[in-house]
């Protein structure tokens, strides 16, 4: 591998977090190289209008949003590459970050590796991925055009997902496990006032059914624990997120549920590694709150480095 002289800071993903992360590091003139991973941009690349990052009164697509973070990134001098972390050393300064392609050395790391989607733990639902069960609705709606489908789930990504799939299909059910939403309050109007949408509640999904794609799902209510089959030709995962933290196992430390531990500065565990975004927030997991702490971990390895290297 292309042994290369030490980075001041790499940044590690490029949602908003990595991104602001790296539009305030590249303004305090310490280059910052972004390593992009395997989904540029992040998770905001997968969904459809934001409305609610300050500054778009008439909202932005989650593309266009980050396309334009981007752009002001590389203004500052943002490096950005377009490969993935694949393994990290901590263990020592300098730190090392292991992409596929090159070994890198870092004077401070920023992780900002997001969560993804989780899926439902059942052999049928993961036999059928991709063959009618997706967990992209603005990546596979399109394949549903005027058929039946469902989306489990009952917070924000649920509900958004089902309003967004209205688009495409003819009825969307929404099927939750309980008897009240945890969406939003003004989601879970848009649910309440879409004519497309039905939701089937106290409801879980036992088994997705079909065999060379997906022909309906059988569902358990939970409150007589009845089976009822439900014919539909899709279904959507909107069951919450897990943190993308696998690469940082043994290195660092992590909550029960993987997510990275920092402290009000966005410190990990390892001096000189910050880590901030959804991959320490499993409560916020907003844009502009990932934004925000993308510039706190900025501002925190700026301080450090100035510690750091002339101590
Ligand atoms: P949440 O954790 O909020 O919701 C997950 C939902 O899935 C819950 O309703 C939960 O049920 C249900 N669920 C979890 N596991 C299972 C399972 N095994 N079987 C069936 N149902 C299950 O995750 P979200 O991804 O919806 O939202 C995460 C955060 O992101 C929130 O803070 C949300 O506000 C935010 N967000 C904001 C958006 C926006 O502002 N536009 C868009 C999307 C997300 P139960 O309710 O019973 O726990």
């Amino acid at each position: 591998m292309p042994d290369s002289s030490p980075e001041k800071i790499v940044i590690i993903g490029s949602g908003p977090a990595g991104l602001t992360a790296a539009i305030y590091t590249g303004r305090a003139n310490l280059k910052p190289l972004v390593i992009e991973g395997n989904q540029p941009g992040g998770q905001l690349t997968i969904t459809t209008e934001v409305e609610n990052f300050p500054g778009f009164p008439e909202g932005i697509t989650g593309p266009d949003l980050m396309d334009v973070i981007k752009a002001q990134a590389e203004r500052f001098g943002a490096v950005i590459i377009s490969e993935e972390a694949t393994k990290v050393d901590f263990s020592v300064r300098l730190f090392r970050i292991e992409t596929g392609e090159r070994e890198i050395k870092a004077h401070a790391v920023i992780i900002a590796t997001g969560a993804t989607a989780r899926w439902l733990e059942i052999e049928s639902v993961k036999r059928l991925r991709g063959k009618g069960i997706s967990a992209c609705a603005t990546c596979d709606g399109f394949f549903f055009k005027n058929q039946e489908i469902a989306v489990v789930g009952g917070g924000d990504t649920a509900v958004e997902e089902a309003c967004y799939l209205t688009r495409h299909a003819n009825k969307v059910y929404l099927i939750h496990r309980r008897n009240q939403l945890r969406a939003s309050k003004i989601m879970q109007q848009r649910v309440s006032s879409n004519p497309k949408i039905e939701i089937i509640w106290d409801s879980l999904i036992s088994e997705a059914l079909g065999d060379k794609s997906l022909t309906g799902v059988r569902l358990k209510n939970v409150k007589n624990n009845q089976l009822f089959d439900l014919p539909v030709t899709g279904l959507f995962m909107g069951i919450g997120h897990h943190p993308n933290t696998e690469i940082f196992r043994g290195q660092i430390e992590m909550d029960e549920s993987g997510y990275i531990i920092t402290d009000c500065n966005m410190r990990t565990s390892v001096e000189g590694v910050f880590a901030c975004g959804d991959v320490q927030d499993k409560r916020y997991r907003q844009a502009v709150t990932a934004a925000g702490t993308g510039c706190m971990a900025a501002l925190e390895v700026e301080k450090h480095l100035e510690e750091y290297q002339f101590s």
